[in-house]
């Protein structure tokens, strides 16, 4: 082993260094043959008003890995970006979506629900993205406007007028926007009035803390007072229990997303909730 060699040194076989490169070099090859033998599926969860009315849902991506089992997101979304391997896996995911979108709109009961898809920041930055979205509507016959693309904070500032030209490109086709884990990036009120966004997602720390930080029960009632005044819907994510719900509600929040209403699910799973939530109902 070579260590210590003065500041330009460099560690060849650390064991540990290479048990880390070879976990990484192994996750990736499983990715390429994932996605080439699909082995991803999207999950759906529910999205309420705050007397439970369905609204809508997020699209959730899993992975079942041939020999690991079910790997969540966490595991797999970073390692796609750094790979370029989400540009496919992008695509894959709003091909499903659209086609979801297409199936419950032409059933009565669920024509009215939104889709919100989670877009990663290479995906975003194709040249192509705006184009790809218009293709993958079309293909499916999905209404745009229950399309609704979620960014996140450090996407949108890490190139603003990008984000602001595709965003006006995409709004004209009728696709609606929502800021995912809204409070946790930087962006500054003077970006957000120049976004064309539908909907701020409060990051679920925040909802998790109340009743328990006085400070993020604060923040939260500034980002629903933020985005009354900017014309937008606020959305609570991770929203577990009835005291959380009541207070978002208390608050002026009225669209909520969590475990209390249900868990991501399979769409068999998701639309039999849905049915027997009507019958119940
Ligand atoms: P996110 O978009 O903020 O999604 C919300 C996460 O919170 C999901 O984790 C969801 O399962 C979880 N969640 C929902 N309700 C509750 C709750 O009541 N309590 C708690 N503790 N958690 C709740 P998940 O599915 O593991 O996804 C994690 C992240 O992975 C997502 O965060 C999103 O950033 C990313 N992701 C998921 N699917 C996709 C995808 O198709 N494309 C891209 N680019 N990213 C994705
Ligand atoms: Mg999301
Ligand atoms: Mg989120
Ligand atoms: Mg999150």
């Amino acid at each position: 082993q070579v260590k210590n060699t003065g500041r330009n040194a460099l560690c060849f076989f650390d064991p540990g260094m290479l048990a880390i490169i070879e976990a990484r070099a192994n996750l990736e090859n499983d990715l390429r043959r994932g996605i080439s033998e699909s082995q991803f599926e999207l999950y759906y969860q529910l999205q309420v008003t705050d007397n439970g009315t369905p609204v809508g849902a997020e699209a959730l991506i899993r992975w079942h890995h041939p020999l690991r089992g079910m790997v969540m997101p966490a595991e797999f979304i970073s390692l796609a970006e750094e790979t370029n391997l989400i540009l496919p896996m992008g695509q894959w995911v709003l091909e499903q979506a659209c086609k979801q979108l297409a199936e419950w709109q032409a059933t009565p009961e669920t024509a009215d629900l939104q889709l919100s898809v989670n877009v990663s920041a290479r995906q975003f930055r194709q040249a192509e993205f705006v184009e790809h979205v218009r293709a993958t509507l079309r293909a499916s016959g999905a209404r745009a406007s229950l399309l609704k693309l979620e960014l996140t904070e450090s996407l949108v500032l890490d190139n603003v007028d990008d984000t602001v030209e595709k965003m006006h490109a995409l709004k004209s086709l009728g696709v609606r926007f929502s800021m995912d884990d809204f409070g946790t990036g930087h962006s500054s009120l003077a970006y957000l009035t120049r976004l064309p966004l539908d909907q701020l997602k409060i990051d679920q720390s925040f909802v998790h803390n109340i009743g328990l930080q006085a400070t993020d029960s604060m923040i939260i009632q500034t980002i629903i007072g933020m985005g009354n005044n900017l014309g937008l819907e606020v959305l609570a994510e991770g929203v577990e229990t009835e005291a959380q719900r009541a207070f978002l509600a208390a608050h002026g929040c009225h669209l909520c997303q969590g475990y209390l209403f249900g868990r991501p699910q399979p769409v068999d799973a998701f639309n039999g909730g849905l049915i027997s939530e009507e019958i119940t109902a």
